[in-house]
This record gives C-alpha cells, sequence and structure tokens, in this order.
C-alpha cells in the first residue's frame, strides 16, 4: 500500500486527478485476471489463496454467529448435491463447503472461497431437490465469477486511491466524498450485473446435472409469493439481497425457452419431501424467548426480566435489550472462561473502561460479582453496570448502560434487572419444543381447508398453503404428499 501512497507525494501535489489516473491505471494493469467462469478480464488484486483465506474466515464467524443446523442427513444431502454442481462449474477444485444453518429466515448466500450457505427456513419452502439445486447453482456462481472477491479488490484499490489523494492535496476530503458517491452507484450497478450473471451461471451448472432450469425461475416466484404474503415488509433476505426478481425472470425465461425440456431429470418432488419430515420450523423456542419482558432460555435453565416496556432481540451468541426511547440498553452473554476472577478482569480490560472494583453479591442463590463503569466512546460517555453470575458452570455476563441522561433515568430499573437473573423453574417453559415439519400422505382427496379444519396446525391455513404452494381450496390426490406443521414432542 505504502509504494503507491509515496508515488503521490509532493512533487504531483498540484495535480491530484493525474495522480489518480496514473495510480488507477497503474494498478489496473497489473491486477487484472481473467475469471474462468466467465472468460472476462477482470479487476483482482486478491489471490485464490487470500480467496479462500477470506473465505474461510468468515466461515467460522458465520458458523458462530448463525449456526449449523444439528442434521446429519440433511448437510449430507445438501454436501452431496453441492459439491455435484460445484464439480462441473469452472472451479472445482476450491474447498466447497454446503452448510445448512440454524436460521428459520428464508435465505442462501456465498462467501469466497467456496463456502455457500442455505437456511433451514429456505429448505422448509423448497419443493423439490432441483429447486434447491437452482438456489445453490446461483451461488455457485457468484463464487466462480468471482463477485465478492472482485468487489473487495475495489474497495481496496479505492482505499490506496483516496489515501493517496489525502496525502497529496489539502482538498483531498472532498474529492474523496466526490469518489465515494460514485463508488457506490458502480457497486449498486454492479450488483444487478452479478445477479444476472449468477443466474445465468446457475442455469449453465443445472443443465450440466441434468436439472432443469425452470426450478430458478420457480424458486423465484415462490419467493415473491412469500414475501407478498408478508406484506412486502419482512420479504425474504434472498430477495432484498439479489434484487430485480422481475428483471432476472425475463432474463432466465429467454435463456430457458430453446431447450428441451423433456430431456431433464423427472421431478423429484416426493423424495425430497421425505428428507424434510421433522425439520424444525420457525423460530426454535428451546434457544430462548421473550414473553412479556420475561426473558427465558428453557435449554440454559435461566430467565431475566426486563424493564418493563423494553425491546428483546434473542441472537445466538447474546441477548439485547432496549429501553423504548433508545437511550439505554442490556446485554446478556456467557464470558469465555469459566473463572469469575478472570472474567471480570476481561470485561474491564479495555482502556476505555474506567471502574473502581467490584462487590460480592448473592443472585437468587447464585454467586456473582457486581460493579459500575464509565465507557469512553466516539460517541461519547456511556455509564452501566455489569453483573457477573456463576450458574451451572458457566459464567453470565449481565450489563446495563446508557448515555449519561438515559443511564442516570434507567439506573434503579437497570439494577433490578440485572438481580431478576434466576434459574428457571416454570415446567411449561422448560418443557417447549420447537414446531416440526411433517410430510403426510394423505388417505383419501380431498382439500387442504377441509385437512386443516379436522387435524389442526399450530400455523394458518394460508401459511400451509404457501409452504405446499397450493390453493386451500384445490383438491389433492389421495396418496400426494403435503407439508404439514406440527407441535413438536
Ligand atoms: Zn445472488
Amino acid at each position: 500500500m505504502s509504494v503507491w501512497t509515496r508515488r503521490c507525494l509532493p512533487e504531483k501535489r498540484g495535480n491530484i486527478l493525474f495522480c489518480l489516473i496514473i495510480l488507477l491505471s497503474s494498478l489496473l494493469l497489473a491486477q487484472c485476471q481473467t475469471v474462468p467462469a466467465t472468460g472476462e478480464t477482470r479487476l483482482s488484486i486478491i489471490s485464490t489463496v487470500e480467496e479462500i483465506r477470506i473465505g474461510r474466515e468468515a466461515d467460522s464467524q458465520i458458523r458462530t454467529t448463525m449456526g449449523i443446523y444439528d442434521h446429519e442427513a440433511l448437510q449430507d444431502y445438501l454436501g452431496v448435491l453441492g459439491l455435484k454442481m460445484a464439480k462441473v462449474s469452472e472451479r472445482p477444485d476450491l474447498p466447497w463447503s454446503f452448510r445448512v444453518l440454524d436460521d428459520d429466515v428464508i435465505n442462501a448466500f456465498a462467501a469466497p472461497g467456496g463456502f455457500i450457505y442455505v437456511t433451514r427456513g429456505i429448505l422448509a419452502h423448497c419443493n423439490s431437490g432441483a429447486e434447491l439445486a437452482a438456489i445453490l447453482g446461483h451461488e455457485i456462481g457468484h463464487v466462480t465469477a468471482k463477485h465478492t472477491v472482485i468487489k473487495l479488490s475495489r474497495m481496496q484499490l479505492v482505499q490506496f486511491a483516496l489515501e493517496a489523494l489525502e496525502q497529496a492535496s489539502p482538498v483531498g476530503e472532498d474529492l474523496g466524498a466526490l469518489a465515494g458517491v460514485g463508488l457506490q452507484l458502480l457497486f449498486l450497478k454492479f450488483s444487478r450485473e452479478d445477479e444476472l450473471e449468477a443466474d445465468e451461471l446457475g442455469v449453465r451448472y443445472l443443465i450440466r446435472i441434468g436439472e432443469n432450469p425452470r426450478r430458478l425461475i420457480e424458486v423465484m416466484e415462490m419467493l415473491e409469493r412469500v414475501s407478498r404474503a408478508r406484506g412486502g415488509g419482512d420479504i425474504p433476505q434472498w430477495l432484498s439481497t439479489h434484487p430485480s426478481p422481475g428483471d432476472r425472470r425475463v432474463n432466465l425465461a429467454a435463456i430457458i425457452e430453446p431447450l428441451d425440456e423433456s430431456s431433464f431429470n423427472p421431478d423429484d418432488r416426493e423424495s425430497y419431501l421425505r428428507r424434510l419430515n421433522g425439520l424444525m420450523y420457525g423460530k426454535n423456542p428451546r434457544e430462548g424467548y421473550a414473553e412479556g419482558g420475561l426473558f427465558v432460555h428453557p435449554d440454559l435453565r435461566f430467565q431475566v426480566r426486563f424493564p418493563s416496556g423494553w425491546g428483546i432481540s434473542n441472537q445466538k451468541t447474546a441477548v439485547f435489550g432496549s429501553s423504548p426511547d433508545g437511550k439505554a440498553a442490556m446485554r446478556i452473554n456467557q464470558a469465555d472462561t469459566d473463572d469469575l476472577e478472570k472474567a471480570v478482569r476481561g470485561f474491564f480490560a479495555p482502556s476505555e473502561i474506567a471502574w473502581e472494583g467490584t462487590r460480592s453479591i448473592d443472585v437468587n442463590g447464585n454467586p456473582g460479582e457486581i460493579g459500575e463503569f464509565v465507557l469512553r466512546t466516539d460517541q461519547g460517555l456511556f455509564e452501566g453496570e455489569a453483573l457477573f453470575v456463576i450458574y451451572r458452570g458457566r459464567i453470565y455476563q449481565i450489563v446495563g448502560y446508557g448515555g449519561n441522561a438515559g443511564w442516570r433515568a434507567q439506573r434503579a430499573v437497570i439494577h433490578e434487572s440485572l438481580l431478576s437473573f434466576a434459574e428457571l423453574t416454570d415446567p411449561k417453559a422448560l418443557s417447549v419444543q420447537p414446531l416440526r415439519l411433517e410430510i403426510l400422505s394423505l388417505r383419501r382427496s380431498t382439500s387442504l381447508r377441509e385437512y386443516y379444519e379436522q387435524r389442526g396446525s399450530p400455523i394458518g391455513l394460508e401459511e400451509l398453503a404457501l409452504l405446499n404452494r397450493i390453493d386451500p381450496n384445490r383438491e389433492i390426490g389421495q396418496g400426494q404428499p403435503i407439508k404439514w406443521v406440527a407441535a413438536g414432542q
């Protein structure tokens, strides 16, 4: 990086634009690579080794923050299907990995280096292995066309350029801001092109494994239907991060039209659905849920009462609470040690935190330490109180904090909330189970509506109709498998 900035130092101070042009063109000439999937020459200053390293790092973060779905048979199935497609791609030798994430949102994405993820939420909505393959093919396309790598290269390049500008000119900041706007537009435009390209590559890989590429269009239609049913607000992430489904469908239809669809593999709906039998559906309440301000965690057997009216957000690695005015917050997480003293020292170690020790405290029968602190940040001073409790062999850190005014107003209720940490004893909460997908074969032909009235389900008829992609009033033939959602045992 410093090599490039040095070139632009004082002697070229008068001509910043010239300097920028030299800088960009020398980088462009030096760093263009041919992308195997597209045959195009694109800027990339990231080698394959570096790309895989970035991917592995992202993979470990994704695993920790999102969690891998514990279901060996499904993971194996996804791995075999994904690898079959990756092997017919232009980058068969990447360390491809395909994982089902333990997440009920409807999503799929790829990290550089060949790390591909689908959520259990999107699996539940797919109706065949071919549809799942269509999703995987699109994601593999993002990797083989090096979309993220090229994007990252550009960001690094711009970083070089901006640093050079800052050193070369006192007005560098203005130019930098300008470059930033252009850059964002470039990225937006690029991402739409990337989507079309990933679709086209996905179609290529589907055809190579004998699957009908029309399945990709069906997946897009499914996502749009789910999005509409949710009022357009809570749109499936795969749509929101993969924009312009309308354009993409038109583009795909044009590619698929000349193909002889009879030559593709027969529909594998039935065998795919059987794999989904027992799949967790919706959020997993065993990982914690809130009810009227009381947060309970059945698996970890603890509860905390948040201050009245606070919002509660349960993430994989922590639970967050925020006051209605947004001026105070709380966080509950586990310390990465089981030594109380280490946990306390670790928490207060950053130089931005000022504290005056902690005192021992009994928290509903569990030993702990509690202490107040002041935190200096770029946004100003925050004050707060941190509680550390030993419970069932683990250390829980429960921290409340706020800006000066927010903290003063909420201090008493936050303190009370910290000390509400207790063992969860409610048998109903302790025995709660997630909903499960069941694959049923109808004994006689009937409509979804009629069957729903007989059998019932914890979810609505509309949602079941959406999952099955059938009109609830239409007659379903005897023996036809359908997706059902039932309370877990
Ligand atoms: Zn995409």
